[in-house]
């Protein structure tokens, strides 16, 4: 027996109906809003995510599946999607064309992490990149859709934002920071002394509970913004106002690279305890450039999907069933299967869902099949239907039956 690999999860027949939702969901909701799918390899090469990822970060340092091809090629499992489609962006010539190019994509992501609940080694992400909109009017509109999505859904969560400023105010924040944190290096986690050196934005980000008590007292960047960032703040909570959007703003969601400009936000669900967040994304003016585009400014967001599903079943958010067939076919006997058969591939053909038996059963376990199936309508063939061309259709709601001529079949069954 192989078994399945660790931290990778089947989805079986039964419960392939919620992720179809939760995807129909997605697209009709980025539709609205106006965005086009996009579709980029599952992998890369790995100095993709090195550059735009970021090298000092979990999922590069320790979470990537990167493997040498027979090429001799450093080539990366997609660890997340937007370096992928700021890749395809530049590499297209999307930059080329009429701005801003809105793009939403479903994706399986990889990374080697301790697998639990809501968290896989494979897992996938609804994700959305608005690229060439500098103005806070675009953010405010990739938050609009998350939420919108998440309200679809049925989720009840509560939206927190930040700004996280740019490469110059940070410089000043990033200073205020390492003269809070001096006195406490002792104190700190391995990760942070590490993160003190390299990226102290960073350290406001450490799930240590010693880290955290430390962080509670750090100085806030909000009060470190350059005029420039404040207005596009400023500007952000307008926008969220005239989209009739609640939010929360909390200082401590940040993003720890310095591509990320300004804007971050994430959505909580109390719903599924410590690992709350269902949704986060912000603003990467430099990511674009970063990996080797023109300076383009970029705001989006990911979703994870198994996230979203743990949140809508821990919170019984309503999930539509699958539809059963519009009609199950009971054949008595031999003959009378294969008229079934054949009236089951003429239903199809006009676009009527329609099964029929496979496993030999008589017609009452056929009936019991059916209502298992959900079949809306069962239409039985006996040796006296057969002979006059007729199958006795009964409504499986109220047991109401009617006979049905074989050449009507299609055209009883359409207007149903
Ligand atoms: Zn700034
Ligand atoms: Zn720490």
């Amino acid at each position: 027996m192989i078994s399945i690999p660790k931290g990778t999860k089947d989805v079986l027949p039964a419960d392939s109906r919620k992720w179809q939702y939760v995807e129909e969901t997605a697209r009709e909701v980025a539709a609205l809003y106006g965005l086009k799918e996009i579709r980029t390899p599952v992998f890369e090469h790995t100095e993709l995510f090195l550059r735009g990822v970021g090298d000092t970060t979990d999922i590069v340092t320790k979470e990537m599946y990167t493997f040498r091809d027979k090429g001799d090629r450093s080539i990366t499992l997609k660890p997340e999607g937007t370096a992928c489609v700021a890749r395809a962006y530049i590499e297209n010539g999307l930059s080329g064309g009429a701005q801003p190019v809105k793009m939403y994509y479903i994706i399986p992501a990889f990374r080697y992490e301790r697998p639990q609940a809501g968290r896989l080694r494979e897992f996938h992400q609804f994700g959305v990149e608005v690229f060439g909109a500098k103005g806070a009017d675009a953010d405010a509109e990739v938050i609009a859709l998350a939420d919108s999505l998440l309200k679809r859904l049925g989720l009840n969560v509560k939206l927190h934002i930040n700004s996280i400023g740019c490469p110059a105010c940070r410089a000043t924040y990033n200073k205020a920071l390492k003269e809070y944190f001096a006195p406490h290096l002792g104190e700190l986690c391995a990760d942070c002394r590490t993160r003190y050196e390299k990226n102290p934005l960073r350290l406001l980000d450490c799930k240590e509970e010693g880290c955290r008590k430390i962080n509670l007292g750090a100085p806030v960047i909000l009060d470190y913004l350059c005029p420039e960032c404040r207005a596009h703040f400023e500007a952000l909570k307008e926008y969220l106002g005239l989209a009739g959007i609640d939010y929360e703003i909390d200082p401590r969601i940040v993003r720890g690279l310095d591509y990320y400009t300004r804007t971050v936000f994430e959505f909580v669900s109390d719903d599924i305890g410590a690992q709350g967040t269902v949704c986060g994304g912000g603003r990467y003016d430099g990511l674009i450039e970063e990996i080797g585009g023109a300076p383009t400014p970029a705001v989006g967001f990911a979703a994870g999907i198994e996230r979203l599903l743990l949140v809508m079943e821990a919170t019984g958010a309503p999930i539509p069933e699958a539809k059963g067939p519009k009609v199950y076919l009971a054949g008595l006997d031999d003959g009378c299967r294969k008229k079934a058969f054949a009236l089951a591939q003429e239903l199809r053909a006009a676009g009527i869902s329609a099964e029929t038996d496979h496993m030999g059963r008589s017609v009452k376990a056929q009936f019991k099949y059916a209502d298992k199936l959900g079949a809306e309508y069962v239409a039985v063939i006996g040796g006296n239907e057969l002979a006059a061309g007729v199958m006795n259709v009964k409504r499986m709601a109220d047991s109401v039956s009617e006979t049905v001529p074989f050449a009507s079949a299609a055209e009883y069954f359409a207007k149903k």
